[in-house]
This record gives structure tokens, C-alpha cells and sequence, in this order.
């Protein structure tokens, strides 16, 4: 449910916040803002400073759903799990350490098949599909367990500036 919202009413209480502190309000405007809606019509005629506060604000607004590009296939639509639906690519911790995972496998899966002339090197080629799916394993360890010690250092670190208070 979209909550309702007066434009005019917005604009005039973000003039006022910021024309507050205007360090020249006595210059003159340099611009004049209309805003026509189905609630009515404004003008505001604005300074300098609040024009600038204005670009600013908007420059950096950021849309709920605008979750960043995707690293795969440029899409800018990844959902809420950073998941890419135009291409299925997984983001973010996570899908790094599962898209890792799957390269793994995949070269895992492709270097047996070069070997298959040869007995021993199709031996090889098995000894190395046992070293990839543990070091994918590693790797899936070793992220969260960089996690957890992130989460720890945090904590000690919040310690260390509470014993620090008087
Ligand atoms: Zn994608």
C-alpha cells in the first residue's frame, strides 16, 4: 500500500528545513520551483543554497528496489535475495562462495574427461576430483568461519570502547 503524499507540501517543508540555513538569505532567488498535482499548484522561488540542497538530495536517493547491478549480465533488477532473475546469477557472499563452488565442480568434471586415453592420468584426473570437492568444501568453511571471526572482532571491538568510558 502506497502512502499518500502532497508534493507541494514536501517541497515547501524541504525549503523550509534547509533555507534555514541559507549563509546569505538575503540573496536573491535564483530559481522558481512549480509543482502542479491533482491536490492543487505551488511556486516556491529558491536561493542558491537550497537549489543545491535540492540536486544533492535527489542525486543521492537511492530506490528501495535498486539493489545494485547485476555482475553477470548487467541487469538491474535483482531481487531481494540478490538473486538475478533475467540470468540466475546468486550475489552477494553467498552466491560468490556458490558460484565458486560451481566453477570448482565444473572443472573438476571437464579434467577427467581430457584423461580418458590414459589410465593413469584418469586416475590423476580422479585424485583431483576429490581435491576440488574439498576445497570447495574449505572454501564454503573457510567464508562463514571469516564471517563469525568479522562478527567476534565487531564485538570485541564495541568491548574494547566500552572499557574505555569512564
Ligand atoms: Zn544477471
Amino acid at each position: 500500500m502506497t502512502e499518500p503524499l502532497d508534493p507541494a507540501a514536501v517541497l515547501a517543508d524541504f525549503i523550509e528545513r534547509v533555507a534555514h540555513f541559507d549563509p546569505v538569505p538575503e540573496a536573491a532567488p535564483v530559481a522558481v520551483l512549480g509543482v502542479r498535482t491533482a491536490l492543487g499548484e505551488a511556486t516556491f522561488a529558491v536561493g542558491d543554497h537550497v537549489v543545491r540542497a535540492m540536486c544533492r538530495a535527489l542525486a543521492s536517493y537511492r530506490d528501495p528496489a535498486d539493489r545494485g547491478t547485476c555482475i553477470q549480465c548487467g541487469s538491474r533488477r535483482l531481487d531481494e535475495n540478490l538473486h538475478c532473475p533475467e540470468c540466475g546469477r546468486l550475489h552477494g557472499i553467498l552466491g560468490e562462495v556458490i558460484a565458486r563452488h560451481a566453477r570448482r565442480v565444473a572443472e573438476a568434471e571437464t579434467a577427467p574427461a581430457d584423461a580418458t586415453t590414459d589410465d593413469a592420468a584418469a586416475t590423476d584426473g580422479a585424485a583431483a576430483d576429490a581435491t576440488f570437492a574439498t576445497d570447495g568444501a574449505a572454501t564454503v568453511g573457510a567464508a562463514f568461519a571469516s564471517i563469525e571471526a568479522g562478527s567476534a572482532d565487531a564485538v570485541a571491538t564495541a568491548d574494547a570502547v566500552g572499557d574505555q568510558r569512564p
